[in-house]
């Protein structure tokens, strides 16, 4: 055995009895060997000439010789050999074996692009590729990441948009939620340049993420309370607008993201659909249009984070009057007694907008907050899953500190993020793998 492992460590490696060192050092070397055998066969053999080709110009492009290329495996760098092809009207080229293989303008073959869409999901580009050098032995700058990820999140988008492919459902629910909500993440300056904002200046920093979340609340706890479904929340997000684009009646961008993503959900399915989202007129408005069967909730936990706003505006941010006063209008909220609340706020009113403001979304959304009524039905009203989607889709990789994002960059990474959370990666490469090889 010892001289085995000196053939491929040399000499010395069988006197050590460092074991990280050893493990290593195989590892690097098995890579390496492999990386040589698989370099060696996709590089062997006459790869298929052609005369021609179609070039997208509609004209023809022609064999130019070939050209060698180094792509990131997770075995490490592949040099391959591959047959070029230039059109000489459009100066376009062409590689046919790139596409073969799905490494198409790539730098990293499939593998690699998806060990860099787990870690782009879930980490800055720096600690994507610090955790990918680390784990998986393969240099890759956080550039790289961040170009990598982009793209690959720019196609998921692109195939959630074209694509349907309903999530595979072993027992529909009897109940399906879905909640709408919005979120900002900061921008680069040029990003927001035009835009109108809230900065004293009226200027703008961030721009407004749209999410989209279903999920189902079928089991219980101990109380016998309705909480969600272990697994059944998936997410569809975007910067886009909430807005019909003409007087023709059709759908605003986000709208029509909401209607794949309940189609793949098949909320029209249920027997009971809920709409749950906060105050924004926008998102009723959408709600009533698109699914006027569902049963409206205003979610309760942004209720009762909107009434502690109002307390801290009626005492002053740090008054020992606010935490009494807010449990007393909490638990009114709870019994559904709006008209309580508003008597109260009444009193306030005359001196203090947070006060008027909110008796108005009160007054606006009282259907929406008949709570005891809703938990006698066996529904959830105070999941927070809408807040807690943000949270988790956007506020967790968008929003730490330091981070800038372009408008087509954040999108990208939105898309890779929903499709990972809502357990889609694995479809998307079944179906990207299928395009390549057919
Ligand atoms: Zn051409």
């Amino acid at each position: 055995m010892s001289s085995e492992l000196e053939h491929l460590l040399g000499k010395e490696a069988g006197k050590t009895i460092d074991l990280e060192a050893l493990e290593q050092a195989m590892r690097s070397r098995a890579l390496d060997v492999a990386a040589r055998v698989l370099e060696r066969h996709l590089n062997q053999g006459g790869e298929e000439g052609f005369p021609v080709l179609p070039c997208s110009c509609g004209k023809e492009a022609r064999p130019a010789g070939t050209r060698s290329k180094d792509f990131l495996s997770v075995l490490g760098p592949l040099r391959l050999e591959r047959r070029y092809y230039l059109c000489p009207s459009c100066k376009t080229g062409v590689f046919p074996k790139d596409r073969t293989l799905g490494v198409d303008g790539a730098s990293v073959t499939p593998g690699v692009l998806r060990m860099v869409g787990i870690v782009g999901a879930e980490l800055s580009f720096e600690k994507g590729g610090a955790f990918l050098r680390d784990l998986a032995g393969l240099s890759v700058s956080p550039k790289q990441v961040e170009r990598v990820a982009e793209a690959l999140g720019a196609e998921m988008a692109e195939d959630e948009r074209t694509v349907f492919d309903p999530d595979p459902v072993a027992d529909l629910p009897s109940t399906l939620y879905l909640g709408l909500d919005g979120t900002g993440i900061p921008m680069r300056p040029e990003e927001v340049a035009d835009r109108p904002g809230k900065q004293p200046d009226g200027s703008s920093r961030t721009r407004e993420v749209k999410l989209c979340v279903l999920w189902s609340a079928e089991t219980t706890d101990e109380e016998g309370i309705p909480v969600r479904d272990e697994g059944s929340a998936t997410y569809s997000a975007a910067i886009e607008s909430a807005a019909s684009t003409d007087t023709e009646g059709e759908s605003s961008e986000f709208a029509k993201r909401v209607l794949r993503e309940t189609s793949c959900r098949q909320f029209d399915q249920v027997t009971r659909q809920v709409a749950v989202a906060d105050g924004a007129p926008w998102i009723w408005n959408m709600m009533n249009e698109h699914f006027p069967k569902a049963i409206q909730i205003l979610d309760l936990f942004h209720a009762k984070e909107h009434l502690g706003t109002v307390g801290k505006a009626l005492f002053g941010p740090e008054s020992d009057r606010i935490r009494p006063w807010v449990k007393e209008r909490h638990a009114e909220l709870d019994d559904g007694k709006i008209d309580a609340i508003i008597t109260e706020l009444r009193i306030y009113a005359p001196r203090c907008e947070e006060a008027r403001k909110c008796i108005g979304y009160l007054e606006t959304n009282r259907s929406r907050m008949r709570y005891p009524e809703f938990r006698a039905q066996g529904l959830c009203v105070s999941s927070g899953m809408v807040e807690a989607g943000c949270k988790v889709t956007v506020g967790a990789r968008l929003k730490q500190s330091g981070m800038h994002w372009s408008l087509t960059g954040s999108n990208a990474i939105i898309a890779l993020r929903c499709a990972k959370l809502s357990g889609r990666f694995e479809g998307f490469f079944e179906r990207r793998a299928a395009r390549k090889c057919g």
